[in-house]
Protein backbone atom coordinates (compact mmCIF):
# COMPACT_ATOMS: atom_id res chain seq x y z
CA UNK A 1 0.00 0.00 0.00
CA UNK A 2 1.21 3.54 -0.42
CA UNK A 3 1.14 6.09 1.85
CA UNK A 4 -0.54 6.97 5.33
CA UNK A 5 -3.58 9.08 4.63
CA UNK A 6 -7.13 8.84 6.48
CA UNK A 7 -9.84 7.28 3.86
CA UNK A 8 -13.57 8.10 4.39
CA UNK A 9 -15.54 5.15 3.96
CA UNK A 10 -18.33 6.94 2.45
CA UNK A 11 -22.21 6.42 2.73
CA UNK A 12 -21.93 2.57 2.26
CA UNK A 13 -20.53 1.79 5.48
CA UNK A 14 -21.43 -2.03 5.25
CA UNK A 15 -19.89 -2.04 2.08
CA UNK A 16 -16.49 -0.79 3.07
CA UNK A 17 -16.67 -2.64 6.54
CA UNK A 18 -17.19 -5.96 4.18
CA UNK A 19 -20.19 -6.89 6.27
CA UNK A 20 -23.30 -9.03 5.13
CA UNK A 21 -21.50 -10.96 2.00
CA UNK A 22 -22.21 -14.71 1.98
CA UNK A 23 -18.83 -15.25 0.35
CA UNK A 24 -16.60 -13.37 3.48
CA UNK A 25 -18.82 -15.34 5.73
CA UNK A 26 -20.06 -12.12 6.98
CA UNK A 27 -23.59 -12.40 6.48
CA UNK A 28 -25.37 -12.57 10.03
CA UNK A 29 -23.23 -9.27 10.56
CA UNK A 30 -23.80 -5.54 9.98
CA UNK A 31 -23.87 -2.15 11.35
CA UNK A 32 -26.50 -0.60 13.79
CA UNK A 33 -28.08 3.29 12.98
CA UNK A 34 -25.90 4.22 15.79
CA UNK A 35 -23.40 2.79 13.39
CA UNK A 36 -21.77 -0.14 15.55
CA UNK A 37 -21.29 -4.07 14.95
CA UNK A 38 -24.37 -6.47 14.62
CA UNK A 39 -24.94 -9.96 14.81
CA UNK A 40 -28.09 -11.47 13.15
CA UNK A 41 -29.63 -14.64 14.24
CA UNK A 42 -33.07 -15.18 12.98
CA UNK A 43 -34.90 -11.85 14.42
CA UNK A 44 -32.17 -11.72 17.41
CA UNK A 45 -29.85 -8.87 16.78
CA UNK A 46 -26.80 -9.00 18.87
CA UNK A 47 -25.05 -5.34 19.48
CA UNK A 48 -21.51 -5.93 20.20
CA UNK A 49 -20.94 -2.74 21.65
CA UNK A 50 -23.72 -2.91 24.33
CA UNK A 51 -21.86 -6.35 24.75
CA UNK A 52 -18.47 -5.58 24.64
CA UNK A 53 -19.62 -2.77 27.44
CA UNK A 54 -21.49 -5.01 29.21
CA UNK A 55 -18.89 -7.96 29.76
CA UNK A 56 -15.77 -5.87 29.55
CA UNK A 57 -12.61 -6.63 26.84
CA UNK A 58 -10.82 -8.69 25.99
CA UNK A 59 -14.01 -10.80 25.14
CA UNK A 60 -14.77 -13.61 22.67
CA UNK A 61 -18.02 -13.97 21.68
CA UNK A 62 -19.10 -17.49 20.03
CA UNK A 63 -22.18 -17.72 17.71
CA UNK A 64 -22.86 -21.22 17.61
CA UNK A 65 -25.70 -20.92 14.82
CA UNK A 66 -23.20 -20.03 12.53
CA UNK A 67 -21.34 -23.48 13.46
CA UNK A 68 -25.19 -25.07 12.86
CA UNK A 69 -25.84 -23.09 9.89
CA UNK A 70 -22.09 -23.95 8.04
CA UNK A 71 -22.47 -27.40 8.52
CA UNK A 72 -25.69 -28.01 7.39
CA UNK A 73 -24.68 -26.04 4.10
CA UNK A 74 -21.96 -28.05 3.82
CA UNK A 75 -23.65 -31.30 4.05
CA UNK A 76 -26.21 -30.32 2.48
CA UNK A 77 -24.00 -29.14 -0.72
CA UNK A 78 -22.01 -33.03 -0.79
CA UNK A 79 -25.52 -34.88 -0.44
CA UNK A 80 -27.30 -32.69 -3.07
CA UNK A 81 -24.44 -33.12 -5.55
CA UNK A 82 -23.98 -36.86 -5.21
CA UNK A 83 -27.97 -37.40 -5.58
CA UNK A 84 -27.35 -34.87 -9.17
CA UNK A 85 -24.45 -36.72 -10.85
CA UNK A 86 -26.03 -40.53 -9.55
CA UNK A 87 -22.90 -41.16 -6.61
CA UNK A 88 -23.37 -44.70 -4.82
CA UNK A 89 -21.52 -43.54 -2.18
CA UNK A 90 -22.04 -42.34 1.26
CA UNK A 91 -20.81 -38.55 2.76
CA UNK A 92 -19.34 -38.50 5.81
CA UNK A 93 -18.28 -35.06 8.03
CA UNK A 94 -15.51 -35.84 10.49
CA UNK A 95 -14.33 -32.62 12.91
CA UNK A 96 -11.46 -32.02 13.30
CA UNK A 97 -11.19 -31.60 17.05
CA UNK A 98 -7.68 -30.13 17.36
CA UNK A 99 -9.63 -26.97 15.45
CA UNK A 100 -11.14 -25.94 18.52
CA UNK A 101 -12.30 -28.51 21.43
CA UNK A 102 -14.02 -26.02 23.33
CA UNK A 103 -17.81 -27.84 24.33
CA UNK A 104 -19.56 -24.80 22.69
CA UNK A 105 -18.21 -25.92 19.26
CA UNK A 106 -18.43 -29.29 19.90
CA UNK A 107 -22.05 -30.14 20.97
CA UNK A 108 -23.38 -28.09 18.23
CA UNK A 109 -21.43 -29.77 15.62
CA UNK A 110 -22.52 -32.99 16.82
CA UNK A 111 -26.18 -32.07 17.11
CA UNK A 112 -25.56 -31.43 13.17
CA UNK A 113 -24.63 -34.59 12.32
CA UNK A 114 -20.54 -34.73 12.68
CA UNK A 115 -18.52 -37.09 13.34
CA UNK A 116 -15.55 -37.14 14.91
CA UNK A 117 -11.85 -36.92 14.30
CA UNK A 118 -9.65 -37.09 17.07
CA UNK A 119 -5.69 -36.79 17.59
CA UNK A 120 -4.53 -37.44 20.96
CA UNK A 121 -5.68 -39.60 23.89
CA UNK A 122 -6.89 -36.58 25.54
CA UNK A 123 -9.31 -35.41 22.59
CA UNK A 124 -10.28 -38.74 22.79
CA UNK A 125 -11.29 -38.53 26.82
CA UNK A 126 -13.71 -36.12 25.46
CA UNK A 127 -15.34 -38.66 23.42
CA UNK A 128 -15.12 -40.76 26.08
CA UNK A 129 -16.74 -38.26 28.64
CA UNK A 130 -19.62 -37.61 26.38
CA UNK A 131 -20.28 -41.21 26.08
CA UNK A 132 -20.50 -41.25 30.24
CA UNK A 133 -22.80 -38.36 30.13
CA UNK A 134 -25.38 -40.32 27.22
CA UNK A 135 -24.55 -37.19 24.61
CA UNK A 136 -22.64 -39.39 22.23
CA UNK A 137 -24.34 -41.66 19.63
CA UNK A 138 -22.90 -44.69 19.06
CA UNK A 139 -23.20 -44.24 15.54
CA UNK A 140 -21.16 -41.36 15.83
CA UNK A 141 -17.24 -42.55 14.60
CA UNK A 142 -14.26 -41.09 15.31
CA UNK A 143 -11.49 -41.26 13.80
CA UNK A 144 -8.23 -41.53 15.80
CA UNK A 145 -5.00 -39.60 14.14
CA UNK A 146 -1.68 -38.99 15.29
CA UNK A 147 1.08 -40.74 17.35
CA UNK A 148 -0.40 -43.53 19.01
CA UNK A 149 0.59 -43.57 22.88
CA UNK A 150 0.09 -46.56 25.37
CA UNK A 151 -2.59 -44.75 26.72
CA UNK A 152 -4.05 -43.49 23.86
CA UNK A 153 -4.16 -46.95 22.30
CA UNK A 154 -5.65 -47.90 25.58
CA UNK A 155 -8.54 -46.11 24.86
CA UNK A 156 -9.08 -46.68 21.86
CA UNK A 157 -9.59 -50.21 23.23
CA UNK A 158 -11.72 -48.99 25.75
CA UNK A 159 -13.96 -47.15 23.69
CA UNK A 160 -14.46 -49.98 21.08
CA UNK A 161 -15.63 -52.16 23.93
CA UNK A 162 -18.02 -50.23 24.93
CA UNK A 163 -19.35 -50.56 21.57
CA UNK A 164 -18.13 -47.36 20.37
CA UNK A 165 -17.40 -47.06 16.58
CA UNK A 166 -13.52 -46.08 17.13
CA UNK A 167 -11.44 -46.26 14.18
CA UNK A 168 -7.78 -46.01 14.48
CA UNK A 169 -5.66 -44.51 11.44
CA UNK A 170 -2.30 -45.77 11.01
CA UNK A 171 0.23 -43.30 11.33
CA UNK A 172 3.56 -45.37 10.94
CA UNK A 173 4.97 -48.96 9.92
CA UNK A 174 5.48 -49.41 13.80
CA UNK A 175 1.16 -48.79 14.24
CA UNK A 176 0.80 -51.29 11.79
CA UNK A 177 2.08 -53.78 14.37
CA UNK A 178 1.15 -53.08 17.67
CA UNK A 179 -2.80 -52.61 15.66
CA UNK A 180 -2.42 -56.00 14.02
CA UNK A 181 -5.04 -57.56 16.32
CA UNK A 182 -7.33 -54.51 16.55
CA UNK A 183 -10.75 -56.22 16.24
CA UNK A 184 -12.48 -52.96 14.78
CA UNK A 185 -12.51 -51.07 11.76
CA UNK A 186 -8.82 -49.11 10.77
CA UNK A 187 -7.70 -46.49 7.90
CA UNK A 188 -4.41 -45.72 6.82
CA UNK A 189 -2.97 -42.13 6.57
CA UNK A 190 -0.86 -41.70 3.39
CA UNK A 191 1.65 -39.15 2.57
CA UNK A 192 1.01 -38.50 -0.86
CA UNK A 193 3.30 -37.34 -3.12
CA UNK A 194 1.62 -34.21 -4.03
CA UNK A 195 2.81 -30.35 -3.57
CA UNK A 196 0.03 -28.25 -2.22
CA UNK A 197 -0.36 -24.49 -2.43
CA UNK A 198 -0.77 -23.74 1.75
CA UNK A 199 1.41 -22.58 4.38
CA UNK A 200 2.81 -25.92 4.92
CA UNK A 201 6.01 -26.93 3.72
CA UNK A 202 5.44 -30.74 2.15
CA UNK A 203 9.07 -31.23 1.26
CA UNK A 204 9.40 -32.25 5.31
CA UNK A 205 6.17 -33.99 5.97
CA UNK A 206 6.60 -36.59 8.60
CA UNK A 207 3.38 -37.79 8.73
CA UNK A 208 1.33 -41.27 8.10
CA UNK A 209 3.30 -44.08 5.51
CA UNK A 210 5.08 -43.33 2.55
CA UNK A 211 3.13 -44.31 -0.51
CA UNK A 212 5.75 -47.32 -0.77
CA UNK A 213 5.36 -48.32 2.59
CA UNK A 214 1.51 -48.68 2.45
CA UNK A 215 1.32 -50.24 -1.00
CA UNK A 216 3.55 -53.11 0.46
CA UNK A 217 1.30 -53.35 3.91
CA UNK A 218 0.23 -57.24 3.54
CA UNK A 219 -3.81 -57.68 2.93
CA UNK A 220 -5.66 -56.23 5.91
CA UNK A 221 -9.41 -57.19 6.28
CA UNK A 222 -10.53 -54.25 8.14
CA UNK A 223 -8.90 -51.67 6.79
CA UNK A 224 -11.70 -49.64 5.47
CA UNK A 225 -10.07 -46.00 4.83
CA UNK A 226 -7.73 -44.80 3.21
CA UNK A 227 -7.51 -41.01 4.50
CA UNK A 228 -4.97 -38.26 3.24
CA UNK A 229 -4.49 -34.45 4.65
CA UNK A 230 -2.38 -32.51 2.63
CA UNK A 231 -2.44 -28.65 4.80
CA UNK A 232 -4.28 -26.09 6.26
CA UNK A 233 -5.91 -23.15 4.31
CA UNK A 234 -5.18 -24.29 1.18
CA UNK A 235 -5.05 -21.05 -1.37
CA UNK A 236 -6.42 -22.68 -4.63
CA UNK A 237 -9.18 -25.07 -4.97
CA UNK A 238 -6.72 -26.68 -7.86
CA UNK A 239 -4.76 -27.89 -5.14
CA UNK A 240 -7.71 -29.72 -3.63
CA UNK A 241 -8.73 -31.15 -6.79
CA UNK A 242 -5.42 -32.45 -7.37
CA UNK A 243 -5.14 -34.35 -4.00
CA UNK A 244 -8.25 -36.09 -5.18
CA UNK A 245 -7.50 -36.85 -7.89
CA UNK A 246 -4.22 -38.42 -7.09
CA UNK A 247 -5.48 -39.75 -3.95
CA UNK A 248 -8.19 -41.79 -5.99
CA UNK A 249 -4.88 -43.43 -7.94
CA UNK A 250 -3.71 -44.87 -4.66
CA UNK A 251 -6.86 -45.71 -3.30
CA UNK A 252 -7.87 -48.04 -6.51
CA UNK A 253 -4.06 -49.86 -6.24
CA UNK A 254 -4.65 -50.07 -2.41
CA UNK A 255 -8.43 -51.85 -3.00
CA UNK A 256 -6.61 -54.45 -4.96
CA UNK A 257 -4.85 -55.86 -2.05
CA UNK A 258 -7.38 -54.62 0.98
CA UNK A 259 -10.52 -55.95 -0.10
CA UNK A 260 -12.99 -54.48 2.16
CA UNK A 261 -11.25 -50.74 1.78
CA UNK A 262 -14.46 -48.72 1.03
CA UNK A 263 -13.95 -44.91 2.31
CA UNK A 264 -11.53 -42.19 0.69
CA UNK A 265 -10.56 -39.45 3.43
CA UNK A 266 -9.41 -36.32 1.88
CA UNK A 267 -8.65 -34.78 5.24
CA UNK A 268 -9.18 -30.75 5.92
CA UNK A 269 -7.58 -28.30 4.42
CA UNK A 270 -10.35 -25.85 2.71
CA UNK A 271 -9.64 -22.20 3.16
CA UNK A 272 -11.55 -19.43 4.79
CA UNK A 273 -11.52 -15.64 2.79
CA UNK A 274 -10.13 -14.29 6.23
CA UNK A 275 -8.72 -10.91 3.95
CA UNK A 276 -12.19 -10.87 2.40
CA UNK A 277 -10.85 -11.18 -0.86
CA UNK A 278 -12.05 -13.84 -3.59
CA UNK A 279 -12.05 -17.09 -2.67
CA UNK A 280 -12.89 -20.89 -3.60
CA UNK A 281 -16.69 -21.93 -2.75
CA UNK A 282 -17.91 -24.84 -0.86
CA UNK A 283 -20.34 -25.59 -3.32
CA UNK A 284 -18.33 -25.42 -6.47
CA UNK A 285 -15.39 -27.55 -4.53
CA UNK A 286 -18.12 -30.41 -3.59
CA UNK A 287 -19.61 -30.19 -6.98
CA UNK A 288 -16.15 -30.92 -8.82
CA UNK A 289 -15.00 -33.57 -5.97
CA UNK A 290 -18.34 -35.58 -6.79
CA UNK A 291 -17.95 -35.49 -10.37
CA UNK A 292 -14.48 -36.07 -10.71
CA UNK A 293 -14.70 -39.19 -8.08
CA UNK A 294 -17.83 -40.91 -10.20
CA UNK A 295 -15.76 -40.12 -13.19
CA UNK A 296 -12.98 -41.98 -12.09
CA UNK A 297 -14.40 -45.08 -10.15
CA UNK A 298 -16.78 -45.69 -13.15
CA UNK A 299 -13.45 -45.27 -15.20
CA UNK A 300 -11.80 -47.79 -13.34
CA UNK A 301 -14.56 -50.15 -12.87
CA UNK A 302 -15.18 -49.76 -9.45
CA UNK A 303 -17.56 -48.71 -6.76
CA UNK A 304 -17.77 -45.21 -5.98
CA UNK A 305 -15.95 -44.55 -2.50
CA UNK A 306 -17.61 -43.71 0.31
CA UNK A 307 -16.21 -39.95 0.93
CA UNK A 308 -14.68 -38.33 4.19
CA UNK A 309 -13.95 -34.49 4.94
CA UNK A 310 -12.68 -33.07 7.85
CA UNK A 311 -12.75 -29.16 6.85
CA UNK A 312 -12.20 -27.93 10.06
CA UNK A 313 -11.50 -24.61 10.09
CA UNK A 314 -13.91 -23.55 7.19
CA UNK A 315 -16.34 -25.13 9.60
CA UNK A 316 -15.54 -23.26 12.51
CA UNK A 317 -13.15 -19.89 12.19
CA UNK A 318 -16.37 -17.15 11.52
CA UNK A 319 -18.61 -18.59 14.64
CA UNK A 320 -15.78 -16.32 16.83
CA UNK A 321 -15.14 -12.99 17.18
CA UNK A 322 -12.51 -11.60 19.39
CA UNK A 323 -13.03 -7.96 20.49
CA UNK A 324 -10.53 -5.67 22.28
CA UNK A 325 -10.50 -1.81 23.81
CA UNK A 326 -7.84 0.23 22.08
CA UNK A 327 -6.15 1.68 25.51
CA UNK A 328 -4.34 4.68 23.83
CA UNK A 329 -2.43 5.42 20.97
CA UNK A 330 1.33 6.11 20.26
CA UNK A 331 1.88 8.63 17.00
CA UNK A 332 4.21 7.02 15.12
CA UNK A 333 6.72 9.62 12.86
CA UNK A 334 7.18 8.58 8.95
CA UNK A 335 5.69 5.19 8.75
CA UNK A 336 2.84 3.66 6.80
CA UNK A 337 0.92 4.04 9.52
CA UNK A 338 -0.26 7.08 11.57
CA UNK A 339 0.03 5.55 15.04
CA UNK A 340 -0.26 2.45 17.59
CA UNK A 341 -3.27 1.68 18.57
CA UNK A 342 -2.25 -0.07 21.65
CA UNK A 343 -5.34 -2.72 22.86
CA UNK A 344 -6.65 -4.99 26.14
CA UNK A 345 -5.41 -7.98 25.48
CA UNK A 346 -2.57 -9.64 23.14
CA UNK A 347 -1.99 -10.57 20.36
CA UNK A 348 0.39 -13.30 20.96
CA UNK A 349 -1.40 -14.97 23.56
CA UNK A 350 -5.05 -14.34 22.39
CA UNK A 351 -4.35 -15.26 18.61
CA UNK A 352 -1.55 -16.69 18.15
CA UNK A 353 -1.62 -17.16 14.50
CA UNK A 354 -0.71 -13.05 14.06
CA UNK A 355 2.43 -14.04 15.61
CA UNK A 356 3.01 -17.83 14.44
CA UNK A 357 2.34 -17.59 10.48
CA UNK A 358 1.50 -13.82 10.37
CA UNK A 359 -1.86 -14.51 10.03
CA UNK A 360 -4.28 -11.83 8.47
CA UNK A 361 -8.01 -11.81 10.02
CA UNK A 362 -10.72 -9.44 9.10
CA UNK A 363 -10.03 -6.56 11.50
CA UNK A 364 -12.98 -3.67 12.14
CA UNK A 365 -14.12 -1.06 14.55
CA UNK A 366 -17.41 -2.19 16.84
CA UNK A 367 -17.93 1.59 17.27
CA UNK A 368 -17.92 5.04 15.55
CA UNK A 369 -17.87 2.85 12.22
CA UNK A 370 -18.97 5.67 10.19
CA UNK A 371 -15.77 8.32 11.78
CA UNK A 372 -13.44 9.51 9.87
CA UNK A 373 -10.56 6.68 9.54
CA UNK A 374 -6.66 6.63 10.49
CA UNK A 375 -4.11 4.33 9.54
CA UNK A 376 -3.08 2.42 12.56
CA UNK A 377 -0.70 -0.99 13.40
CA UNK A 378 -2.11 -2.67 16.47
CA UNK A 379 -0.25 -3.75 19.21
CA UNK A 380 -0.84 -5.81 22.09
CA UNK A 381 -0.38 -5.66 26.38
CA UNK A 382 2.43 -7.78 27.06
CA UNK A 383 6.16 -6.51 26.72
CA UNK A 384 7.31 -7.84 23.65
CA UNK A 385 7.94 -6.33 20.76
CA UNK A 386 6.37 -9.29 18.56
CA UNK A 387 3.50 -8.78 20.05
CA UNK A 388 1.83 -6.48 16.92
CA UNK A 389 -0.59 -7.06 14.08
CA UNK A 390 0.48 -5.99 10.58
CA UNK A 391 3.18 -3.45 12.26
CA UNK A 392 6.05 -3.28 10.06
CA UNK A 393 4.47 -3.47 6.85
CA UNK A 394 0.18 -2.55 5.91
CA UNK A 395 -1.73 -1.26 8.03
CA UNK A 396 -5.61 -1.14 9.41
CA UNK A 397 -8.33 1.55 8.90
CA UNK A 398 -9.89 2.71 12.34
CA UNK A 399 -11.63 5.56 13.36
CA UNK A 400 -9.82 8.76 15.03
CA UNK A 401 -9.92 7.92 18.99
CA UNK A 402 -12.12 10.29 20.59
CA UNK A 403 -11.66 12.12 23.57
CA UNK A 404 -13.53 10.28 26.79
CA UNK A 405 -15.07 7.56 24.60
CA UNK A 406 -13.66 3.52 24.21
CA UNK A 407 -12.84 2.26 21.14
CA UNK A 408 -13.46 -1.27 20.90
CA UNK A 409 -11.80 -3.39 17.63
CA UNK A 410 -13.17 -6.83 16.31
CA UNK A 411 -11.17 -9.11 14.89
CA UNK A 412 -13.61 -11.79 12.65
CA UNK A 413 -13.16 -15.55 11.91
CA UNK A 414 -11.27 -16.37 15.53
CA UNK A 415 -13.03 -19.58 15.71
CA UNK A 416 -10.45 -21.71 14.82
CA UNK A 417 -7.16 -22.60 16.57
CA UNK A 418 -6.35 -19.63 18.31
CA UNK A 419 -7.58 -21.43 21.94
CA UNK A 420 -5.32 -24.58 21.99
CA UNK A 421 -2.46 -22.04 21.08
CA UNK A 422 -3.33 -19.60 23.45
CA UNK A 423 -0.84 -18.62 26.29
CA UNK A 424 -0.23 -16.34 29.29
CA UNK A 425 2.71 -14.09 28.16
CA UNK A 426 3.36 -11.36 30.55
CA UNK A 427 0.87 -13.66 32.92
CA UNK A 428 -2.22 -11.73 31.05
CA UNK A 429 -5.92 -12.55 31.23
CA UNK A 430 -7.27 -14.89 28.38
CA UNK A 431 -10.38 -13.41 26.94
CA UNK A 432 -13.85 -13.70 28.73
CA UNK A 433 -15.67 -15.56 26.41
CA UNK A 434 -19.56 -15.68 26.37
CA UNK A 435 -22.12 -17.65 23.79
CA UNK A 436 -24.93 -15.91 22.06
CA UNK A 437 -27.42 -18.35 21.28
CA UNK A 438 -31.57 -17.90 20.66
CA UNK A 439 -31.56 -13.87 21.95
CA UNK A 440 -29.64 -15.13 25.03
CA UNK A 441 -26.32 -14.44 26.47
CA UNK A 442 -24.34 -16.64 28.56
CA UNK A 443 -20.79 -16.34 29.99
CA UNK A 444 -19.33 -19.65 29.31
CA UNK A 445 -15.70 -18.74 30.52
CA UNK A 446 -15.01 -15.83 33.31
CA UNK A 447 -12.68 -13.97 33.09
CA UNK A 448 -9.21 -15.33 34.94
CA UNK A 449 -8.02 -13.31 37.97
CA UNK A 450 -4.68 -13.51 38.91
CA UNK A 451 -5.06 -16.33 41.56
CA UNK A 452 -6.55 -18.45 38.73
CA UNK A 453 -3.34 -17.53 36.40
CA UNK A 454 -0.68 -17.82 39.34
CA UNK A 455 -1.64 -21.26 40.16
CA UNK A 456 -1.19 -22.38 36.25
CA UNK A 457 2.58 -21.16 37.57
CA UNK A 458 2.80 -23.07 41.27
CA UNK A 459 1.29 -20.13 43.17
CA UNK A 460 -0.77 -21.89 45.06
CA UNK A 461 -0.75 -21.16 48.64
CA UNK A 462 2.31 -22.78 50.03
CA UNK A 463 5.52 -20.70 48.75
CA UNK A 464 7.93 -22.83 50.65
C1 LIG B 1 -5.57 -30.31 11.10
C2 LIG B 1 -6.25 -31.42 10.44
C3 LIG B 1 -7.50 -31.22 9.83
C4 LIG B 1 -8.18 -29.89 9.76
O1 LIG B 1 -7.55 -29.00 8.90
P1 LIG B 1 -8.29 -27.66 8.47
O2 LIG B 1 -7.25 -26.89 7.75
O3 LIG B 1 -8.72 -26.97 9.72
O4 LIG B 1 -9.43 -28.01 7.62
C5 LIG B 1 -8.13 -32.31 9.28
N1 LIG B 1 -7.56 -33.54 9.30
C6 LIG B 1 -6.35 -33.76 9.86
C7 LIG B 1 -5.79 -35.11 9.85
C8 LIG B 1 -5.66 -32.71 10.45
O5 LIG B 1 -4.46 -32.94 10.98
Amino acid sequence: MGKAKTKKQGKNWKKFWKLGVDDFNTQFFGISKDAELTATEGYHIYNLNDLAHKYGTPLQVVFPFIIEDRLKDLIGYFQAYMKIYGYKGKFFYHYPMKVNQNKEFILPLLSEGANLEATSANELWIVKKLWEEEKFNSKIRVLCNGPKTDQYLDLIEELRGKGMNIVPILESMEEVERLSKYRGDIGVRVDLNVKTDSHWDKKFDRFGLSEKDALGLSKMKNLKIMHYHMGSQIKTQKSIFEGVRYGFGLYTELQKTHPNLDTMDIGGGFGVPYEKKKFYTAKGVSSKIIKMLKGMADKAGIKHPNLVVEWGQYVVAPAEITIYKVLYKKIIPKANAKAWYIVDGSFMNDLKDTWAIHQKYHTIPVNNMQDPLKTAWLAGSTCDSDDKYTAGGNYILLPKLKEGQDQLVAILDTGAYQDGLASHHCLLSAPMKIVAQDGTIKIVRKRENAEAIGKLFGWNGDHK
